[in-house]
């Protein structure tokens, strides 16, 4: 059975194919179509018809919310309100659909062999790209609350009365965690070059990670107490830091009355799975679930 994982970001739709031992077998990147979800099955429809060998389920990772039973999808991203995109692929397809949001497609990714949550029970993982996404995994189970949309992990509030988010709260965690953040906190210069900067030891791109990694350490310290994981989980780009950002975080965890520093480090990892890892996980949650859409 070959299964196709797609990456359907705001920028680029990633199209793999996966065989039954989940190898990537084809692959293939293009252009995404934003606002109108017809045209996108469509060139989804393509991409299947292009590809080596028939698929017989897909599996399609967003960057929004993915609510169940309804199967609507908002993401600002795709500039999709409310579209019941699971359905409309499956019907221009004829092919099974699951649909679901891009972090929790990352985790799965993560939980397969090889990945940063192989073989745990509880895991915290979080996206720090453009916004910050997030996914729980609790008794060896994706926690995803009771329509599907839970572990926003973006927007829990880090400064009260902080920051305006486009959610429509102050302070959350995005304002101060995303890679737009550390642009800011870096005074505008580009979250890329503040990491390639501090990896190669330039003073004042590692002060400016600081400022950030301090941050990033209020919202951890405050997921640690909530939920106790075996793993704290950190992808997407900003991840591309690689371990200077585990060391840089460590050192702004205070000692609080049932952990500390020493407690996080080991807990506190990067994600492995980088590269495909929404393509593969959206492909790996396929093959999981029959439910169509
Ligand atoms: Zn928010």
């Amino acid at each position: 059975m070959y299964i196709a994982g797609i990456d359907l970001g705001g920028t680029n739709l990633k199209f793999g194919l996966f065989d039954d031992s989940m190898q990537l077998v084809h692959s293939q990147s293009v252009h995404s179509i934003r606002g109108d979800s017809v045209a996108c099955a469509r060139q989804i429809k393509r991409l299947l018809e292009e590809a080596p060998h028939p698929a017989q389920r897909i599996g399609v990772g967003v960057p929004g919310a993915v609510t169940r039973p309804s199967g609507r999808v908002n993401s600002g991203n795709l500039r999709w309100a409310g579209v019941q995109f699971g359905a409309t692929l499956a019907r221009e397809t004829g092919l099974p659909v699951w649909l679901d949001n891009d972090a929790q497609c990352a985790l799965a990714a993560e939980t397969l062999e090889g990945g940063s949550c192989f073989g745990l029970s509880s895991a915290v993982y979080l996206t720090l790209g453009t916004g910050v996404g997030g996914a729980l995994l609790i008794d060896g189970k994706p926690w995803r609350g009771h329509d599907n949309a839970a572990a926003e992990l973006g927007h829990f509030v880090v400064h009260a009365g902080g920051l305006k988010c486009p959610c429509g709260q102050r302070g959350c965690f995005e304002m101060y965690a995303s890679a737009g953040a550390l642009g800011r906190l870096a005074g505008g210069t580009r979250a890329r070059l503040v990491l390639d900067g501090a990896r190669a030891g330039d003073r004042q791109m590692l002060r400016f990670l600081d400022r950030y990694c301090q941050e990033l350490a209020y919202g951890i310290c405050s997921l640690y107490m909530i939920f106790r994981p075996q793993a704290i989980v950190l992808g997407g780009g900003v991840s591309a830091g690689g371990e200077i950002l585990i060391e840089r975080t460590l050192r702004h965890i205070p000692s609080a009355y049932n952990y500390d520093a020493n407690t996080l480090r080991g807990v506190l990892r990067l994600a492995t799975k980088l590269n495909g890892a929404g393509m593969l996980g959206a492909a790996a949650l396929a093959r999981e679930n029959l439910v169509s859409c």
